[in-house]
């Protein structure tokens, strides 16, 4: 969405609040989530630009629903990610380099700030989602959800770099 924010600009108020979506399914938006990730709805925006004398400053909070698989056990899960986002806002013509990530720039009395924030959504996003935060996985061997039931298979030792290499000749051993 793009912002209109000419009357901080001119100085007629100091704040402007504003709230609005961001369609996901819409390709030109480019929410494309990460492997193994849905976004269910669009992205909640919510914030506000403020003038405080002279000094502009963009403060929101982006919220948007997913579902994916525990990156442990592989259950379904579904969550919500919140991204708080806090720009300064620099008048175009101003800044020496635009493409700095504190900036994000008014043109003639206008900001477009989804670009950036999609950006930034998808760059915070949990690169590893777990079902909760204690979730003891999948037994490697059998397989079972340990969450829900344990297993009577040996638990892996940490082993001696050194002996792998014999362990591993042993288990070759026994394919014999
Ligand atoms: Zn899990
Ligand atoms: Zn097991």
């Amino acid at each position: 969405m793009v912002l209109d924010i000419t009357s901080l600009i001119n100085g007629k108020s100091s704040r402007v609040d504003f709230e609005y979506l961001i369609d996901t399914k819409d390709e030109s938006n480019n929410l494309i989530p990460p492997d193994d990730v849905s976004f269910t709805a669009p992205v909640r925006v919510k914030g506000s630009v403020t003038d405080n004398a002279g000094y502009m400053a963009l403060s929101l909070t982006a919220e948007i629903d997913y579902t994916s698989r525990c990156a442990r056990c592989l259950e379904d899960i579904f969550g919500t990610f919140t991204l708080n986002f806090n720009r300064t806002v620099a008048t175009k013509g101003t800044l020496q380099d635009e493409d700095n990530d504190e900036y994000v720039i008014v043109k003639n009395g206008f900001l477009d700030i989804d670009r950036e924030l999609v950006e930034d959504l998808l760059l915070e996003f949990p690169p590893k989602l777990l079902c909760k935060e204690e979730c003891k996985g999948l037994c490697s061997k059998c397989g079972k959800n340990l969450n829900f039931e344990a297993c009577d298979c040996p638990k892996k030792k940490e082993i001696d770099p050194r002996l792998a290499i014999l362990q591993k000749l042993l288990e070759n051993d026994e394919t014999l």
